[in-house]
């Protein structure tokens, strides 16, 4: 291989901006910089420490393999998870860059060769497992090597209260003691303030500045339904809204996952299950083909996700709730890390609420850590419960202020459900349940409610007291509903050592006496439909953000099909030969000339090289 030619310039100082921005054009073919990488990209590539906080798609890895390019030697990238690292060296071969991993994977042959290859200073960037780097042969070896930069990519596996802890991040510190002259720049999408201030303690970066990206992920709609056949309304989702496209859907327990699978594949839709029951090699198949094939839904149990690099999944779906705002805000945040719009969709019932409390009742932990779960779960109830903006309520539960109050990209800012006054509704729940003796779950208490003389209402003599029949206003989804708020409200709450039958709280009085302000959210009928702005354009897509050009569909479909064939000729995802926008801008423009291909964003240098001619020929040969 010649060496590279990639940085036509490694100095630094008043070059170093239009540098940087040469070779991103060049080798990744991208117009210009997003938000604090321009910047980022200045402070390492001039030598400086500095912790990055983005969230999932905000575009981390140019921040250290820009600089790893503009700086003499090779950037050492750490990185938590062999199936990512593999991913990120195929992308970076595809535009030229010269990358490799050292990890366990290799024979003991393979690694001798990368490890000749960088101390020759023949690599841009190796990425190495930390267990890896923190052996006495790997320090010695890049001792002797040029280092560019070391990356720490998901710095938060150093957090020992973090749910993502690697007992091996620890042991990073090691860099900064080894090589205080190297810049080290750690890169994370998990916000909270503990959780910076370990990396910051453990990777010594104390004094160097953290560039603390917007957590807002404008291209998700979020929307949270009414569940209520919980499986129909995935399917209805998918078909009308997602059909063809990339998804991951949430389950809590194996079992679902299965029977979900089998639902959606029945329904035509290519879905395979993916859960840590499965043997090792069905859940590396299941993975391969959605991280390879176009359109593959994947049923999962929170066991999937971390690591999955993939750029175009379109949704993710809940069917059960998470327990947490940051675990809903990480699994969503899996849809569209490529920008393009995407949907966050969650089905959510009572029942849910008193599964979670279930859990959190039943688990072992101290009483400390059970409060603090019941609190997080209240926070994800009341975002699911909330009547105004999710996406403001999401950023402000991570600190954040958005500009405005509402977004105009989640279902409350679409469709803004109706707020009434609840209280004389409040009143005829609470007192029904009180006068059962709070000893029901949701559906005897609607049956007395409604007047309905069922077996169970006759045996207890239910059709003989003064609510009986109180409530025909209201059908049983909007008791269910209502029901539903006062147990995210704290008014009422499922008891979990009793089958989940509702009893009062000490709140509750309040609300009987009138002397509580009740408000209630009443779903409005259009909420599982398309949204209106779909139907009227009468595309699939999520409507907001697109380009606004006409995309040629026939050539769209060319191209993918063209795409498919290169990645499993060439063994590597999708995604890794081009990303989805850069088909998509293909298919709007139709560039007949390599000049004209190499304008649309994702075609750098390498990539024109090796599929220019075809692309043009596809364009031609493709009527519009
Ligand atoms: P992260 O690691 O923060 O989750 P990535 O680095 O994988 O994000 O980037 C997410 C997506 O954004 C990728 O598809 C990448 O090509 C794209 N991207 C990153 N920076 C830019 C940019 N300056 N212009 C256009 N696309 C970008
Ligand atoms: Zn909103």
């Amino acid at each position: 291989m010649p060496a590279t030619n990639i940085a036509p310039a490694r100095q630094r100082g008043a070059g170093a901006t239009a540098d940087a921005l040469s070779v991103l054009n060049s080798v990744f073919g991208l117009p210009g910089f997003r938000g604090a990488q321009e910047e980022i990209v200045r402070h390492v590539t001039d030598g400086g420490n500095c912790l990055v906080l983005m969230p999932t798609g905000g575009g981390k890895s140019l921040c250290y393999q820009l600089p790893s390019l503009l700086r003499e030697g090779c950037g050492i990238v750490v990185s938590p998870l062999i199936a990512l690292m593999r991913d990120q060296v195929a992308g970076l071969l595809e535009s030229g860059v010269k990358a490799a991993v050292l990890n366990s994977t290799l024979s003991f042959e393979e690694a001798t060769a990368v490890e000749q290859r960088l101390l020759a200073g023949d690599l841009d960037l190796l990425y190495v497992a930390p267990e890896r780097l923190l052996t006495p042969r790997c320090l010695s070896l890049l001792g002797r090597a040029k280092i560019a930069l070391f990356a720490i990519d998901e710095a938060h596996c150093v957090s020992q209260w973090g749910h993502d802890f690697r007992p091996e991040y620890i042991g990073l510190s090691v860099i900064a003691e080894r090589f205080p002259n190297v810049p080290r720049i750690a890169l994370t999408a998990t916000a909270d303030d503990l959780t910076r201030q370990e990396i910051t303690d453990r990777l010594a970066l104390a004094g160097a500045p953290r560039f603390v990206a917007s957590f807002d992920r404008p291209n998700i709609r979020y929307e949270i339904v009414d569940k209520q056949n919980a499986q129909t309304q995935l399917k209805a989702f998918i078909q009308q809204r997602h059909s063809g496209d990339a998804g991951v859907v949430y389950c809590l327990s194996r079992a679902k996952v299965e029977e979900t699978a089998i639902a959606l594949a029945k329904a035509g839709i290519v879905a395979l299950p993916y859960h840590a029951g499965l043997d090792a090699g069905r859940r590396a198949r299941h993975q391969d083909r959605f991280l390879n094939e176009d359109g593959i839904v994947i049923v999962a149990t929170i066991a999937f996700g971390m690591g999955i690099d993939k750029p175009d999944v379109r949704f993710v779906a809940h069917l059960d709730l998470p327990k947490s705002i940051e675990a809903y805000y990480q699994e969503t945040g899996r849809a569209g890390r490529d920008g393009k719009p995407s949907t966050a969709w969650m089905a959510y019932g009572l029942s849910d609420i008193v599964q979670q409390r279930r859990m959190i009742d039943e688990s072992t932990g101290a009483e400390a850590f059970k409060r603090v779960s019941i609190g997080k779960l209240d926070a994800l109830v009341g975002l699911a419960e909330t009547a105004n903006c999710r996406r403001s309520r999401l950023l402000g539960y991570f600190g954040e202020s958005p500009q405005a109050a509402t977004c105009g990209n989640c279902d409350n800012c679409l469709s803004p459900p109706l707020v009434r006054d609840g209280k004389v509704i409040a009143q005829k729940l609470l007192s029904c349940a009180y006068r059962t003796g709070q000893r029901f779950g949701a559906m005897h208490l609607i049956d007395v409610l409604i007047g309905r003389l069922t077996e169970r209402v006759k045996q207890f003599g239910h059709e003989r007291l003064s609510v009986f029949g109180i409530g025909s206003e209201l059908n049983e989804k909007q008791w269910r509903a209502a029901m539903r708020q006062l147990v995210a409200m704290g008014h009422l709450r499922a008891d979990s050592e009793a089958f989940g039958a509702l009893k009062l709280t000490d709140t509750a009085r309040g609300v009987l006496k009138g002397e509580t302000e009740i408000l209630l959210r009443e779903q409005t009928s259009g909420r599982d439909r398309p949204s209106r702005t779909k139907s009227r354009r009468g595309d699939l897509a999520p409507a907001p953000g697109n380009s606004g050009q006409a995309t040629d569909a026939n050539l769209l479909g060319v191209l993918r099909a063209w795409r498919s064939e290169v990645a499993r000729t060439r063994g590597v995802p999708a995604y890794v030969v081009l990303h989805d926008a850069t088909i998509e801008g293909i298919a709007a423009s139709r560039p007949r000339t390599p000049e004209a291909l190499r304008d649309i964003p994702g075609i750098g240098d390498k990539k024109l090289e090796r599929y220019g001619r075809e692309l043009i020929e596809l364009v031609n040969g493709t009527a519009s």
